[in-house]
C-alpha cells in the first residue's frame, strides 16, 4: 500500500497504443485507482486513415503478459509473415520469411481499428476530451492539470502515485521530464501514408517494398479489403517537404523506373497514390533520445520514451512491449505492497537498452531511403547473416515476465 490508507492512484496520459494496453492490463485490479486521460473525443481518431504492421515481438510479448488483448488483436488483423524488397521495375532483392527470424508472425491492421479495439474495454477508466496541459511534483506527490476540450473546464488531479506518459511523440510529460521541448533529429526524408480500397485486381498482399533509387513504396493489405501504402523520398537537408513533390505528376515520376516498365505491383501503387493524392498524410522522418523518465513516480512509455523512425515498423511494436513490462512491474509492486514510485526505474532497467538497440537498428535500416542511396547494395547487407541475427534479436528477445509464466506458443503450433 502507499503511505496513506487510500488506494494508490495511477494516471495514464494518452489512450494510444501504450496507454490503452497498460489500462487494459490493470483494469481488473481492485487495489489501485486508475484514470486514463485522452485528448480526443470518442470517435475522433476512428477515421485515422492509415495502417500499421506490428512486429512479431509485440505479439510474443502480449501473448505472455496480456493474452486476451493479444487474442483480440490477432483475430481482427491479417498476419505479417513475409518481407519482400524489389525495384519498381520488378527486380527482386529480398524475400524474407519471418519464421526464419521470429517465433510467430506479426500483424497488419488499420490504425483506427486497433485504437477502437484497445479502447473499447476501457469505458470505466477512460476520460475522453481530456487534454493534459501540465504536470509537476509537490509535497503530495505528482499532479497533472488538464482541460476538458468539450467544456473548456480546467481541472487538476493531485496525489498521483504513478503518472504514465502514453501521450506519444509530442508528449507534454516528456517535456516536463526533460525540462523543455526537445529538438528532434530529422533524417531529411519525407514519409507519407495513404489508405485506399484494394479493388478486384489488387496485386498487393503481405508486406512489400519497391524502390526506384532512394524513393520507396511500402505497401500491404489490411482487413476490410484496403491497401495501406507508405511512400517516401529524400528532401533537402533541414527543409520542409517541397509542395511540388506532393503533386500527383511528381509522385508518379518519383517511382517510374528509369530502366524498364514498372512491375504489376509498382504500377498499381503508382496509379493509386496519384489517384488518392488528396488523402495523403505527410510527415518527415525524425527521432529523439531514449528516456523512460529518471523521476520516481513518472514513467514515459512508447513514443514518449523513444520517438524513433518507423522504418522497421517498431514504434507501435515497442509501445506494446513497454506496456507489457509496465503492467508486469505494476502488478508485482501492488502484489508486494510496494510504493508505485519504484516502477519507472524498474521498467527502465528492463527496457532502455533494448529500446536503444531498436532505435539504432531502425535508423541504420533507413540507409536505402537517404539521398543518393543505392537500394541494391543497401538491401544486400540486409540479406546477410549479421543483419538477420539482429532481426532475430529484435523479433525474439522480448523481456520475459519477472514473475515467470509458461512460454507462449511458437510459430509451428499457431
Ligand atoms: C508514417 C508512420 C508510419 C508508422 N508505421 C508504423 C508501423 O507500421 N508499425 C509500428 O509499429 N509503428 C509505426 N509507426 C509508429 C507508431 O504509430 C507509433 O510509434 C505509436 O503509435 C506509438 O504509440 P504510443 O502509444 O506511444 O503513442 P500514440 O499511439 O501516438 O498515442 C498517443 C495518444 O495520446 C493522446 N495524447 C497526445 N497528447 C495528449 C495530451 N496532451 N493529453 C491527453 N492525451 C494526449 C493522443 O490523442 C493519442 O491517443 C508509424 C509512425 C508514422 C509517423
Amino acid at each position: 500500500m502507499s503511505t496513506s490508507d487510500r488506494k494508490p492512484r495511477i494516471v495514464i496520459a494518452g489512450a494510444g497504443i501504450a496507454g490503452s494496453l497498460i489500462a487494459s492490463g490493470l483494469r481488473d485490479r481492485t487495489d489501485c485507482e486508475l484514470i486514463c486521460l485522452e485528448r480526443v473525443a470518442p470517435q475522433e481518431q476512428e477515421e485515422a486513415g492509415t495502417g500499421l504492421n506490428i512486429g512479431p515481438n509485440a505479439i510474443k510479448a502480449m501473448r505472455w503478459y496480456l493474452p486476451n488483448e493479444a487474442e483480440t488483436i490477432v483475430c481482427n488483423s491479417l498476419p505479417w509473415s513475409v518481407w519482400t524488397i524489389a525495384l519498381t521495375n520488378g527486380q527482386a532483392l529480398m524475400d524474407l520469411r519471418l519464421d526464419a527470424v521470429a517465433d510467430n508472425p506479426g500483424i497488419r491492421i488499420r490504425w483506427a481499428e486497433l485504437y477502437a479495439l484497445l479502447r473499447q474495454p476501457l469505458s470505466d477508466t477512460l476520460v475522453y476530451n481530456a487534454e493534459l496541459t501540465g504536470c509537476g511534483q509537490d509535497d503530495n506527490g505528482t499532479f497533472v492539470t488538464w482541460v476538458n476540450r468539450a467544456t473548456s473546464d480546467l481541472r487538476r488531479l493531485n496525489g498521483i502515485d504513478l503518472l504514465i506518459a502514453g501521450d506519444g511523440r509530442y508528449s507534454a510529460v516528456r517535456q516536463f521530464v526533460l525540462g523543455g521541448p526537445e529538438t528532434p533529429s530529422f533524417l531529411n526524408v519525407c514519409l507519407y501514408r495513404v489508405l485506399f480500397p484494394a479493388g478486384p485486381d489488387c496485386p498487393i498482399d503481405d508486406y512489400g517494398q519497391w524502390f526506384n533509387g532512394p524513393n520507396r513504396l511500402l505497401a500491404y493489405k489490411v482487413p476490410g479489403d484496403f491497401v495501406y501504402c507508405a511512400g517516401s523520398f529524400p528532401i533537402p537537408a533541414g527543409g520542409q517537404i517541397p509542395e511540388a513533390m506532393k503533386q500527383p505528376a511528381a509522385l508518379r515520376q518519383a517511382y517510374l523506373p528509369t530502366e524498364g516498365e514498372p512491375s504489376r505491383e509498382a504500377a498499381f501503387l503508382i496509379d493509386s497514390i496519384t489517384r488518392y493524392a488528396s488523402r495523403i498524410h505527410w510527415a518527415r522522418l525524425q527521432e529523439g533520445t531514449v528516456t523512460y523518465g529518471h523521476k520516481a513516480g513518472i514513467l514515459l512509455a512508447g513514443d514518449a520514451a523513444h520517438p524513433m523512425v518507423p522504418t522497421l515498423g517498431q514504434g507501435a511494436t515497442q509501445a506494446c512491449e513497454d506496456a507489457c513490462v509496465t503492467v508486469d512491474e505494476i502488478r508485482l509492486a501492488l502484489d508486494a505492497g510496494e510504493p508505485l514510485g519504484v516502477v519507472p526505474a524498474r521498467v527502465e532497467a528492463r527496457q532502455a537498452e533494448r529500446a536503444r538497440f531498436v532505435v539504432d537498428l531502425s535508423r541504420r535500416a533507413t540507409d536505402t531511403m537517404l539521398a543518393g542511396a543505392d537500394p541494391v547494395s543497401g538491401t544486400r547487407w540486409k540479406t546477410e547473416p549479421a543483419f538477420q541475427q539482429e532481426l532475430t534479436k529484435l523479433y525474439r528477445d522480448v523481456s520475459p515476465p519477472r514473475g515467470g509464466v509458461a512460454a507462449p506458443q511458437h510459430w509451428s503450433s499457431l
